[in-house]
């Protein structure tokens, strides 16, 4: 820090003191974690300056060779760790990764003589016809995923996202009653829609999905079943979620993030079978620019923590705490979406306690504890006020947080929002976004959770 301050001393001080907040707080955002040194440090070298556009051995850059080393290793631990035939693993995030699985789909799956000029190389021979067949053939495909307030990801066909413009899009949701996924819905809708891509994996769902039956949907309507395990790649990795519970056997790809559950650094992978191998290899310059060196150079430490027995232990005990977390929540009275979880994560649903999720958010903020406001099914608050809040447990159990620690963490949390009260607008009516915690309640929970 010393020596960024010597440039910049604003950006070390940010930089400590986002370290400060990092641990004088509760970090229960699903999709966060607490990398590790050796995982920190591999992000802070010389890498970082090397250009490598290109695949291992194919450069559009002289100098390669020790970036050659590092794409080779990081590949060939993914495909160990998961068991997946072809890895890429040049995305910069989740997004990436996704929009690299997309198009390798369309170049894999569509027939125009525009992508067939393309596998072959000759560009420069299109003509204003293969154009015509690129807009009309790619620009026709389908796609249907899990809808946002159902726990989906803007990936997976939402409309303001890319995904959701790029193809006709439809969602399949959950089962109204019980929160869960119904998979003779969604192959009802699969058989009316006759979509190219089927999406599964979520942001925001807490149970675990049956992936063979998500192929089995697939196969029946010719469809191309890519997940997306960004959250919950941890779980598979540690070896949580096996058989069907694990999508890589299943899928035709897997995207993820290797910064979530699986505590890598900030980033995205691609892993695939063997028949799209060559697509998703043309990520970059399709999709991609310039891979991050260094990134995937902490993707290959990751994958080596991820790959020992300490890995699968923490694996275990996440989604073990998250059902301590559930639990606590169930016996103070509080309602979860789907009643539990099996999981790393729990979607409370904040609207018995008179609140929306934005003032439960901010109400927990003001208390230390760090969580997201979140959609529930159908939710009557809309994207932006929601009324739930998304409580993920691999950062704390990242700081050994075990059955007891969640149990209290659900109690402070039930704590803050039951002494929460929605404000009023200006105007004198009820607002969604104001709120007044009681006195003392925000110092009462900071003292009891920096104990812990
Ligand atoms: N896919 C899923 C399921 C996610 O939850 C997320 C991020 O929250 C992403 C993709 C996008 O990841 P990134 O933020 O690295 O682009």
């Amino acid at each position: 820090l010393e020596v960024i301050a010597s440039v910049e001393p604003r950006i070390a001080e940010a930089t400590r003191q986002e370290l400060a907040d990092q641990r004088g707080s509760l970090k229960l955002i699903a999709s966060e974690n607490y990398a590790s040194p050796a995982v920190l440090m591999t992000m802070g070298t010389w890498f970082s300056d090397k250009y490598a556009e290109g695949t291992v051995g194919h450069r559009f850059y002289a100098g390669c060779q020790n970036v050659d080393t590092v794409e080779s290793l990081a590949a060939e631990h993914a495909r160990e760790l998961f068991g997946a035939p072809y890895a890429y693993v040049q995305p910069h995030s989740g997004i990436d990764a996704n929009l690299v699985a997309f198009w390798s789909i369309l170049a894999n799956r569509v027939e125009s003589p525009y992508l067939e000029k393309l596998q072959a190389k000759n560009v420069n021979e299109l003509t204003e016809a293969d154009w015509e067949s690129l807009r009309h053939e790619l620009g026709n495909q389908r796609l249907l995923g899990m809808s946002l307030d159902a726990g989906g990801h803007l990936t997976h066909g939402f409309r303001p996202n890319i995904s959701g413009k790029m193809f006709h899009q439809q969602q399949y949701g959950t089962d109204p009653e019980t929160g869960l996924l119904d998979y003779d819905a969604v192959a009802a809708k699969a058989r009316e829609f006759k979509p190219l891509v089927l999406v599964a994996g979520y942001s925001a769902y807490p149970r675990r999905v049956n992936f063979a039956k998500m192929r089995e949907i697939a196969d029946e309507v010719g469809a191309v079943l890519m997940v997306d395990m960004a959250h919950f790649a941890g779980l598979v990795a540690g070896k949580v979620f096996t058989g069907e519970e694990d999508p890589v056997p299943f899928a035709h790809l897997t995207t993820t993030t290797t910064h979530k559950s699986l505590r890598g650094p900030r980033g995205g992978m691609v892993l695939a079978q063997e028949e799209f191998a060559a697509d998703v290899d043309r990520g970059c310059p399709m999709v991609l620019g310039g891979p991050l060196s260094h990134v995937m150079a902490a993707k290959a430490v990751a994958f080596a923590e991820a790959r020992t027995t300490e890995f699968q232990d923490y694996a275990q005990r996440i989604a073990d705490n998250a059902k301590s977390l559930a639990e606590g929540f169930l016996s103070r009275g509080a309602n979860l979406v789907t009643g539990g979880t099996d999981n790393h994560l729990v979607l409370l649903d904040v609207s018995s306690f008179g609140l929306t999720g934005r003032q439960a958010e901010s109400a927990l903020l003001d208390a230390g504890v760090v969580t997201n406001r979140n959609s529930v099914p159908a939710d009557p608050n809309g994207a932006w006020y929601t009324s739930g809040i998304r409580l993920g447990t691999p950062a704390l159990t990242t700081r050994g947080f075990g059955h007891d620690e969640f149990d209290t963490v659900a109690d402070l949390i039930v704590d803050v929002l039951s002494n929460t009260e929605a404000g009023t607008t200006k105007a004198g009516g009820p607002s969604k976004a104001s709120y007044v915690v009681a006195d003392g309640v925000a110092e009462r929970v900071t003292a009891r959770s920096a104990e812990m």
